[in-house]
């Protein structure tokens, strides 16, 4: 197996930039999600390391070797599609077996590698089936068999998942996560899912318009976003963002809502807000889960009222109006109240985050 090192990456669609100067390192052996929105430019980088497109600018290396000037074939690299395109006329095991002829591999050792694969991927029942005669998830797995069977360096996959049906995809997450730590494959994975990057990847690089916003393992992107951007892409339901401005003093404070609520900052926030930001204009950012709600007033409680409660199950999910906004906030589902009802919420000083209102950069 290989490390994928692409170094100052830019490629060109006439005069749509859709990579630009992307530098981005891949582990052996690591499992790395391309997370971002359509449009960014994930298909695009993904198609560069493979070849399949050649980029304006930089250097892409597998292993030690450059690869630029390399045709796909020669790349020692496997792609696995969102458009799984078996050959109808083959089974399956014929499918899985085709690269290996194509290599001229002898018999016996084909009809092995396909078994051992089949056997990895649970198909072994299906091998004489026709493509047709397979579900959308049966057929997903022969064509994984048939990337997985050459034993590539590199696998590279763009959103496979996706035309599966929401169980299906589940349990092809897991599967597919298992199976990647098996073979100790390294693995660049597109997909705009962020529940797919969260739980598959080793490490997750955010994409925005061509370029890489952050790069972390999922707990860094989630805890720790870099950006307002991956704050807000990152995470269901998204981060509750609220307009601050900060104001020093004897009680350091972020006035929240047009200045409506204020909320006290420690040292390490003042020192953090002098050190780093731009101004004194703010986005104020809080997950769902780290606000506590109470029916009483109290110190560093900010007052709001039921707009909606979304009774989920395992959680209930209020909005609520705080000014004229609309915070989210998740609690257990024996917490219940009813719409227009007064509540008073309180964030989790630990869990806020704060972004910079021009560069969108986070603070802490
Ligand atoms: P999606 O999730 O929708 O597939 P993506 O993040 O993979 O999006 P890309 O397909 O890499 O995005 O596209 C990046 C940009 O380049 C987009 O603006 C797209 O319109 C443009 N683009 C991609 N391929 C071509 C092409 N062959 N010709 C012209 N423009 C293209």
């Amino acid at each position: 197996m290989a490390r994928v090192t692409v170094e100052k990456l830019t490629k060109k669609f006439g005069d749509v930039v859709a990579v630009r100067d992307l530098d981005l390192q891949v582990e052996d052996r690591e499992f790395m999600v391309f997370l971002g929105p359509s449009g960014c430019g994930k298909t695009t980088t993904l198609r560069c390391i493979s070849g399949l497109e050649r980029p304006e600018g930089g250097t892409i290396r597998i292993g030690d070797t450059v690869v630029n000037n390399l045709s796909p074939a020669v790349r020692d690299i496997a792609m696995v599609f969102q458009f799984y395109a078996l050959y109808p006329h083959m089974s399956a095991g014929e499918n899985i077996a085709f690269p290996l002829h194509a290599r001229r591999m002898p018999g016996n050792e084909v009809q092995r590698r396909v078994n051992e694969v089949a056997r990895v991927l649970r198909i072994e029942h299906l091998l004489q089936r026709r493509p047709r005669q397979l579900s959308g998830g049966e057929q997903q797995r022969v064509a994984l068999g048939r990337a997985m069977v050459r034993r590539p360096k590199v696998f590279l996959m763009d959103e496979p998942l996706t035309n599966l049906d929401a169980k299906l995809r589940s349990e092809m997450r897991a599967e597919l996560k298992r199976l990647q730590k098996d073979l100790n494959a390294t693995t660049v994975y597109v997909t705009h899912d962020q529940v797919e990057a969260m739980s598959m990847g080793d490490r997750i690089g955010v994409m925005k318009q061509g370029g890489i916003e952050q790069i972390g393992t999922p707990d860094e992107v989630y805890n720790h976003p870099a950006s307002l951007f991956v704050a807000g892409f990152v995470g269901r339901p998204a981060m509750n963002f609220v307009p601050a401005e900060y104001r020093d003093g004897a009680e350091p404070s972020l006035f929240l809502a047009d200045g409506a609520f204020a909320l006290p900052v420690d040292d390490r926030w003042a020192t953090a807000i002098r050190e780093r930001a731009t101004g004194n204009t703010f986005t104020f950012g809080i997950r769902s889960e780290d606000i506590a709600l109470y029916t009483e007033p109290g110190q560093d409680r900010i007052p709001s009222e039921v707009y909606v409660m979304e009774p989920l199950g395992d959680v209930n999910l209020f909005d609520l109006k705080l000014g004229e906004q609309i915070i989210k906030a998740k609690t257990l589902p024996n917490f219940r109240l009813r719409i227009g009802d007064r509540v008073w919420l309180q964030p989790d000083h630990d869990k806020m985050h704060l972004f910079d209102a021009q560069t969108e950069r986070a603070i802490f």
